[in-house]
């Protein structure tokens, strides 16, 4: 079809289509992002519009340290959550003009990385790695992780110097943690301990969790063992007077009468048992075991252990746990006499008796109780698991063997055996030699906490906590904790640089030592501390005592590693301020990578890393579960953007819709995320998108230089339209201060649909489309939209970067800035203030409102079908509405602030006599609104209803007001 007929009328006229200003602009409806982010990232990167826009600018540093995600893995949404809320924040701070160096870190080391290269060798080889060798593999696979997850960051937009990561690998990092263990050791900070740890006998080496298994028909010898009381202490024995028990003074008399009873497991312990441990909350009983004493027992248990023990229980008294603390017995194998104590919420009433046999060299929990009751860690088993001399009668026992049976026998000899029964439970078991593992008090490194507690307590109090439940988690943590035990039995870690007398005793770890190791992990990285020998190891004033030192083999905990980042890189690097503004991440770090942060640089400094810390919650699916493979509800961040393998199913969204997302979210709780919640973010980016390319393609035949209307000559619509985005600035400039982007997300929202779309682009159209292309009524509108689309641009370019790139990159005029991100953050110009505007404008908006409620019902009953079609009469029944449209009549434009042409009807009357034919109306306290249809005839162009259409002879279709437009042209 020809031009000519598809544009013709059935007369044979021309279409008047052609005279319209239409829509023309290069912005697409849809964002193709797939294929336009990558061309947005690489214009960013050839123009240097990134990272290096933050080092160029001249405001204060702003520094958000990041904290290092595990080298290992594909990314996932917790990832998204994180790195984007960072890359917002960063940019925003870059257009606020802050100079803003942004360096993504990595976490290297550790067993998950040592394990899977351990995991992708066959036995052969592994019997021949050397521990430089397995170094080597894990460097090579951690660097892969992080080449791979950078190139995930990427994608998502994000700005950091991608050129310079830290990595808790390299040399100079390791060489920084080396300084920052050397001068918590300077400051009796660090000391030697021993704590249990899963050991193997069978392979005699310390175990990580990760290499236990537990098999199935694990069974142990469990007994149940009578201790004698050999003291009580005073209140004690008040409340139990109260009860009508009374007990001997006598020690000897009082063991009679008197025992507390305990379980376990493994009776190979019990030579170790220095305590009996309480929950302080429980209540405990009294129970006559019909044998002459009394035995302590947990009162809910007393009915199941009648049964287990075969004998009648009688309650005599009932007492908290609290009370039995002080209380003394008698170890019934050994001369020794030990402490009720006060454990933990690990003392349940699940199994046993409620009273827990504490043997601090043998368990977590006894170790821990152990700590805050002032125990010694006594381990009587040694690397093979026989029992030493201080077992006394039972040294030279193994553990795994002869000693259960012994021990039970001589309980029984005793009269301190209640009851023995075999017991199923899951039990840890060597992962390669399948053997039974126990635990084990070993030689350990520690940070004494003690040392700092109250410094570190104070700094705490100095920081700023987002949200402020984040305070009381780390305040409470710190205030409870016990030691930091820093040094782990691995390979692939930073080592703790200490040297042990081969003949016992003593270590070598002084500022000498000390400067010459970090000097030469400086120079070659921590592997030298494997490939050279002590010889080359000590600094020269030793190297003739070479011969009697040995390297030590622990490394240090991981979170030793990340929480020294501090030093590594925001107190050492270039561009960089510590403390750092800003820490964030998952709610989980207050007992991970905040705290250990904090812990060093206060026993270092004195003061936290950071003046602020930020946290989120984590990824849900839509139903509010953690995700999981086995679920099926795992949201891949990739597939968000470039789509799933049914692209009907899972849309290619762009990195712009994740960023979106994660705007969208109160990210101080778990969020939520799933296809339905990405198809409403879709919805509002399309809207978005649409309003700017609505704002874009009414700029196409405009030139801010020439055709610009000075805001005070602006119509009362347009003025009020950049009051109100003045509004919106402020307080979008207020969400992203406070750090609260789901408030952006809304007002964004809010601005585009409800101000821009729904209203004022709406009046607006009749101005744009119809007039003559330079018309006064319609430059005006274009030096708003104009104004606005350039500032809506700035506004959402920390969140959705590459759509405000886009925009600014199809701006139909010249502009100074290569880039939105040059511009720097939108302002408001003083003259767009007017919030006399407001009220007035309001009520109007209300009016309009409730006309077109009123229009609705008619299309509704099709009576109607544009609103062009519609005459309405508005009979005022309200003051505030009456002075608004006085205001309207006595200020407004005359060309663009005529109410008949914001109620997009044809035809308006104000007051008068009501009208006879009608098609609704509607009365309510504000206003009487009646609806008729328009008269006259409907003008070919414009569509109004005019009455003077067809008294034109050159163009009989059009109204008097076209007739002009063409007439002009
Ligand atoms: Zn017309």
């Amino acid at each position: 079809m020809s031009k000519e007929t598809r544009d013709a009328n059935a007369e044979g006229r021309p279409s008047y289509k052609d005279t319209l200003n239409l829509l023309q602009t290069s912005f697409g409806m849809r964002a193709n992002a797939v294929k336009r982010e990558p061309e947005l990232q690489s214009f960013w990167s050839e123009n240097g519009i990134d990272l290096k826009l933050g080092l160029q600018n001249s405001g204060p540093i702003f520094t958000l340290h990041d904290g290092p995600p595990y080298a290992n893995g594909p990314l996932h949404m917790g990832h998204a959550l994180n790195k984007v809320l960072k890359d917002v924040i960063n940019k925003y701070q870059i257009l606020r003009g802050r100079k803003v160096r942004y360096i993504p870190g990595w976490d290297c080391h550790g067993l998950p990385i040592e394990l899977k290269v351990l995991q992708s060798m066959d036995q052969d080889q592994r019997q021949a790695l050397t521990p430089i060798k397995l170094r080597k593999k894990a460097a090579a696979y951690a660097r892969k992780q992080v080449d791979g997850q950078m190139k995930g960051f990427q994608r998502w937009g994000i700005w950091a110097d991608w050129q310079e990561p830290y990595l808790t690998l390299q040399k100079n990092y390791e060489a920084a943690q080396i300084k920052v263990f050397g001068e918590m050791v300077l400051k009796g900070h660090i000391y030697r301990g021993l704590k249990p740890v899963h050991w193997s006998p069978s392979s005699q080496t310390a175990l990580a969790e990760a290499e236990l298994e537990y098999p199935d028909g694990h069974t142990s010898p469990s007994v149940y063992v009578a201790f004698p009381a050999v003291e009580l202490p005073a209140p004690l024995r008040d409340a139990l007077s109260t009860e009508g028990v009374e007990l001997p003074g006598d020690a000897d008399a009082l063991g009679k009468t008197l025992q507390v009873a305990i379980w376990t497991t493994t009776p190979w312990t019990l030579p170790a048992n220095l305590a009996v441990s309480v929950n302080e909350r429980l209540d405990y009983a009294l129970v006559d075991d019909g044998e002459g004493r009394l035995l302590v027992v947990a009162a809910d248990l007393i009915d199941s252990l009648a049964t287990t023990l075969e004998r009648p229980l009688v309650r005599k008294a009932t007492v908290k746990g609290a009370l039995l603390s002080g209380l003394t017995y008698r170890h019934p194998l050994l001369d020794r006499t030990s402490p009720v104590v006060i454990g933990g919420e690990y003392i349940t009433t699940e199994s046993g008796t409620g009273l827990v046999h504490t043997a601090p060299g043998h368990g977590v929990d006894d170790f821990h109780t152990g700590q805050k009751n002032g125990l010694p860690v006594l381990c009587p088993v040694d690397e093979a698991g026989t029992l030493t001399d201080e077992a006394g009668p039972f040294a030279g026992l193994n553990v795994l063997k002869d000693a259960n049976p012994v021990i039970i026998d001589a309980l029984e000899t005793a009269g301190a055996l209640l009851k023995q029964e075999a017991y199923g439970h899951r039990y840890p078991y060597d992962w390669r030699t399948k053997k039974p593992t126990i635990f084990r008090a070993t030689e350990q490194w520690f940070a004494s906490v003690d040392g700092f507690r109250q410094q570190a307590l104070d700094a705490i109090d100095r920081v700023e906590w987002t949200p402020a439940s984040g305070r009381n988690r780390i305040e409470a943590m710190v205030k409870e904790r016990g030691d930091w035990c820093i040094s782990r039995q691995r390979t692939w870690g930073v080592p703790i640089p200490v040297f042990y007398n081969r003949s016992g005793g003593d270590v070598l770890l002084n500022a000498d030592t000390l400067a010459h190791i970090e000097a030469l992990i400086a120079e070659h990285g921590a592997d030298v501390w494997w490939e050279k020998d002590e010889a080359d190891l000590l600094p020269p004033a030793y190297a003739d005592q070479a011969e009697q030192w040995r390297k030590g083999t622990d490394t240090m905990d991981v979170w030793f590693d990340s929480g020294s980042s501090w030093a590594a890189v925001s107190s050492q690097q270039e561009g960089l301020g510590y403390p750092a503004d800003l820490y964030l991440e998952g709610s989980d770090q207050h007992r991970g990578w905040f705290q250990s942060s904090l812990l060093t640089s206060v026993a270092v400094n004195g003061h936290a890393p950071y003046q602020r810390v930020l946290t989120h919650g984590f990824a849900l699916d839509e139903k509010g579960r953690k995700m999981s493979k086995s679920l099926g509800n795992v949201v891949d961040p990739m597939v968000i953007i470039e789509g799933g393998k049914n692209q009907k199913q899972e849309p290619a969204y762009g990195a712009d819709v994740l960023r979106l997302w994660v705007s969208s979210v109160d990210y101080s709780a778990d969020v939520p995320i799933g296809a339905g919640i990405l198809r409403q973010l879709a919805d509002v980016y399309r809207k978005v998108r649409n309003t700017s390319r609505y704002l874009l393609g009414n700029l196409h035949d405009f030139n801010p230089a020439d055709d610009t209307i000075p805001v005070e000559k602006l119509p009362l619509l347009d003025r009020w339209m950049l009051q109100r985005t003045a509004e919106v600035m402020d307080e979008i400039t207020e969400a992203f201060e406070s750090y609260e982007f789901f408030r952006f997300f809304q007002l964004l929202q809010n601005f585009c649909v409800t101000d821009l779309s729904n209203f004022y682009l709406d009046i607006a159209k009749d101005r744009l489309y119809v007039s003559a292309p330079s018309d006064r009524r319609r430059r005006s509108c274009q030096t708003v939209m104009s104004l606005i689309i350039e500032r809506l641009a700035g506004l959402i370019a920390p969140v959705l970067c590459h759509m405000a790139e886009d925009i600014w990159q199809n701006l139909p005029y010249e502009v100074e800035e290569t880039s939105i991100f040059q511009r720097g953050w939108p302002t408001v110009p003083a003259d767009w203030r007017d919030p006399s505007l407001s009220e007035p404008i309001q009520r109007l908006r209300e009016l309009r409102a409730a006309v077109n409620r009123v229009l609705e019902d008619c299309r509704s009953r099709q009576e109607l079908g544009a609103s062009l079609e519609a005459a309405v009469r508005i009979e005022t029944r309200n003051p505030e509405l009456e002075s608004a449209l006085n205001w309207l009549n006595e200020n407004g434009d005359a060309e663009a602030d005529g109410l008949r042409d914001w109620l997009l009807v044809s035809q308006l009357q104000l007051g008068g006599e009501p009208w006879a034919e009608l098609l609704a109306d509607q009365t309510d306290d504000t206003a009487i609104i009646e609806v008729s249809r328009a008269r006259g005839i409907k003008c070919e162009r414009c569509w109004h209803y005019e009455s003077d259409v067809g008294q034109h002879t050159q163009h009989p279709t059009l109204c008097g007001r076209c007739c002009n437009v063409l007439n002009r042209r």
